[in-house]
């Protein structure tokens, strides 16, 4: 809605060269999701103004119960207005979604099974647009490459001081009410748990970058991650999966250094051999880029 067409103009004329990130939940569903009638005709308007404009634009979109049968379709739509890139996120559990819709969350596996029946339809068709399935994989039609996004390492690649988190450690996040977060994800969450790592409005943002629990916790390496978790610590995945993500071990298991649920029904449900099997039967090459 505050993309008019005066503020693009006006980004162009300043030389913007990031990238605008626009939210739409699908074809048909877009409306119920924000709870807005008439916001679907409105955000499509302003993607096709963006992609006339040629500024970069990834598109994100949620995936659940509700909408997930209308998410092809979506897909197809968005490419064809010269969208170059989408990601589809899971939606979860934040506080807001479980008042509205919060049953209608995928469980992971399901996530998982969607992803890759939702994969193969794409990879099956000619597209251009590029297509992140959030914590599961990538596919880049005009290459015919794809990445697998648990798996941060191979086994040969395994670096035991590498970060735990490398996108929390590039990019803090702060919620509209000041309170900064390790990651977008976790908005509302992390103030249901009654924790807080501080407040963009009380202190600035100058000593969450410099000394901070934040920074603390972004900058745990792989190699003390799993001591105090006997799961991560035998687990035959370890070296791809590096334990997951933290906060999603802390909101399942209640600490930041325990195994991360939706990474074991990734890694112990064979999806990464699927992954590479979907690629080999459409003869695509796996890449190793990061979400
Ligand atoms: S999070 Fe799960 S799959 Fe990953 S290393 Fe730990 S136990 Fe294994």
């Amino acid at each position: 809605m505050y993309l008019t067409d005066s503020a693009l103009d006006r980004l162009r004329e300043e030389g913007f060269r990031g990238r605008i990130m626009i939210s739409f939940d699908g074809a048909g569903y877009h409306d119920t999701m924000r709870r807005h009638p008439g916001a679907e005709k409105i955000v499509l308007d302003v993607i096709r103004r963006v992609v006339r404009l040629g500024i970069d634009l990834l598109i994100n979109m949620n995936v659940n119960r509700q909408n997930r049968d209308c998410v092809a379709g979506s897909l197809d739509i968005l490419d064809s207005l010269g969208v170059p890139a989408v990601r589809l996120i899971r939606t979860v559990g934040t506080p807001r979604w479980e008042m509205n819709g919060g049953s209608d969350t995928m469980a992971p596996k399901k996530y998982y099974d969607f992803s890759l029946d939702c994969m193969k339809n794409y990879m099956s068709a000619p597209h251009r647009m590029d297509v992140q399935f959030r914590e599961f994989a990538s596919v880049y039609p005009q290459t015919h490459e794809y990445g697998i996004h648990p798996v941060i390492f191979e086994d040969d690649a395994f670096q035991p001081e590498a970060l735990s988190c490398g996108i929390a450690r590039r990019r803090i996040a702060v919620t509209a009410s000041g309170e900064i977060l390790p990651c977008m994800q976790a908005a509302g969450k992390m103030e249901e748990m009654h924790m807080s790592m501080g407040n963009y409005f009380r202190d600035g943002l100058k000593p969450h970058l410099t000394d901070s629990q934040y920074l603390d916790l972004v900058s745990i390496p792989v190699s003390s991650r799993h001591g105090d978790n006997d799961e991560c610590r035998t687990c035959p995945w370890f070296r791809q999966c590096l334990g997951g993500c933290r906060l999603q071990a802390k909101l399942y298991t209640g600490s930041f250094y325990g195994p991360d649920p939706t990474r074991c029904d990734f890694f112990k449900n064979g999806f990464r051999q699927k992954i590479i099997g979907l690629g080999d039967a459409f003869g695509w090459k796996r890449v190793l880029k990061g979400e």
